[in-house]
């Protein structure tokens, strides 16, 4: 019954978030996928969006202790790709009608990396005329990098933060 309750809400409040989270029970989890496929159906559709994500390297200047592609895991086999395999990746993704891609990597912020990137999204711009949504996540970068990316054709930025809390994060 609360659990009914809480479903017919217009907004959930930190308590309900929580019974919602620790529900278990088989038949009122049905009734929880129930009521967010019927939210899902009536904002979007039913529909899928297809998001192509290339990986285009695993080379990274920083050295976060969690991470396996850090600067410091000697064991990690590097790759980086070239333009010419991550435009072939870019070429499946438009044939094959996905509305947006993303260009994820460790992180770089050399010159060379800077234009590898500005180069590649130019040129994603020119093979799909414009028609992909171009996401960047290439960790932190300058003011005048993140501008000239978008002055080159990406949409978004994908930038993870792991902690605000200095002390944790350290
Ligand atoms: S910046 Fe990102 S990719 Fe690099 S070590 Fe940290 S978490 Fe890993």
């Amino acid at each position: 019954m609360r659990l009914k309750e809480i479903l017919e809400k217009e907004k959930f409040t930190r308590d309900d978030l929580v019974t919602l989270m620790k529900i278990s029970d088989s038949k009122e989890l049905d009734m929880l996928y129930k009521k967010a496929y019927e939210i899902k159906t009536e904002e979007i559709g039913r529909k899928v969006y297809y998001r192509g994500l290339i990986e285009i390297s695993n080379i990274c200047i920083k050295n976060c202790n969690y991470c396996g592609i850090r600067k410091g895991n000697c064991k990690a086999e590097r790759f980086s790709m070239s333009k010419d395999e991550i435009m072939k990746g870019v070429k499946w993704i438009y044939e094959n009608n996905y509305g947006s891609l993303a260009l994820q990597s460790g992180e770089r912020q050399d010159e060379e990396f800077t234009d590898f990137i500005e180069d590649i999204v130019k040129e994603i711009k020119k093979l799909s005329n414009g028609k992909l949504g171009i996401t960047l996540s290439l960790g932190e970068q300058s003011y005048e990098t993140y501008k000239r990316w978008f002055d080159a054709g990406a949409h978004r930025y994908l930038l993870r933060i792991e902690s605000t809390n200095e002390e944790l994060f350290k």
